[in-house]
């Protein structure tokens, strides 16, 4: 595995790989790996001849008083676990390097995909992560770029640019992987304390119970999220940022559910906010 910072230095790299014919498979991640992001190197080892994957802990998708500073950060143990996926090529580039002084170009997607759920809650959050994915995509170009539904609005928000944009690249969606007790794997659970890492089990176990309840015959909307903010508002130190049911490619919120319906929440408890999301209908 090569381990590469420079943004020049990896453009050549790339760029030679794909004057031999290979095929760049690209899984972009903040680091502090898990199972989640292992899930994503696994298929796309499969998926591809050379397998790049970036650790960029990026500033511009952070808000005022969010965690930039506390994002947990472990270089060496990223390392090894990439070289165990068969990572090919580990994109490491400085904050200096993809933003210098002077910069000044983002991209953005408009309209309710980026203003709804995450977008309300963190209104200058998707602008930093499609100008981020645009520069990645723009220094590793993959034909593939895996990403996991854990964050169900970022996917959509990419494929969207990606389309938009007419960007030559297969964009995958990968399952939820969780905990054995349902807790979605997130590099920030390590925030949790005990009592918190109890009371998240709310989160998934508020997905069962309203995939049930759908499975079961209800189709009102309401009738679901009365009972998921029930079952949230019984943890002391939690507290809803949204739960929603929404179509699975607008976004828009619905009221009766079908097979295209999607339960997406997102909460805080105590300092550390969480999301988590499923189908109501398989
Ligand atoms: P992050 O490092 O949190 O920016 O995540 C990098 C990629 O890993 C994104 O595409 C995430 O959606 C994906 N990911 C994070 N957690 C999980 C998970 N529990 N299951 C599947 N994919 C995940």
């Amino acid at each position: 595995m090569e381990i590469i910072s420079d943004i020049t230095a990896m453009q050549n790299r790339c760029l030679s790989a794909r004057a031999a014919g290979q095929t760049i498979t690209f899984v972009p991640t903040m680091g502090f790996l898990h199972e989640g992001h292992l899930s994503l190197l696994r298929e796309g080892r499969k998926r591809g001849d050379l397998l790049v994957l970036s650790i960029f802990v990026n500033p511009t998708q952070f808000g005022q008083g969010e965690d930039l500073d506390r994002y947990p950060r472990n270089f060496e143990r990223d390392e090894s676990l990439a070289r165990e996926c068969g990572v090919d090529l580990l994109f490491y580039p400085d904050v200096e390097a993809m933003y210098p002084a002077g910069y000044a170009t983002y991209v953005t997607v408009d309209g309710p995909l980026t203003t709804t759920l995450e977008g309300a809650c963190r209104p200058t959050h998707f602008r930093g992560v499609t100008s981020v994915v645009t520069k990645l995509f723009n220094i590793v170009m993959p034909q593939v770029a895996l990403f996991g539904r854990k964050d169900f609005q970022q996917l959509a928000v990419i494929s969207r640019m990606t389309a938009d944009l007419n960007l030559p690249i297969d964009i995958v969606g990968m399952p939820i992987i969780r905990e054995a007790d349902g807790l979605a794997m997130s590099s920030r659970n390590v925030y949790l304390s005990d009592s918190e890492r109890k009371q998240a089990l709310a989160l998934s176990d508020t997905l069962r119970q309203a995939a049930e309840m759908a499975q079961n015959g209800e189709s009102e909307a309401d009738k679901i999220l009365t009972m998921a903010q029930d079952r949230l508002h019984a943890e002391a130190d939690l507290q809803i940022d949204y739960v929603k049911i929404c179509n699975a490619q607008s976004l828009e919120e619905v009221d009766t559910i079908d097979h295209e319906s999607v339960i997406l929440l997102a909460v805080s408890i105590g300092k550390t906010r969480l999301i988590d999301n499923g189908n109501l209908i398989s």
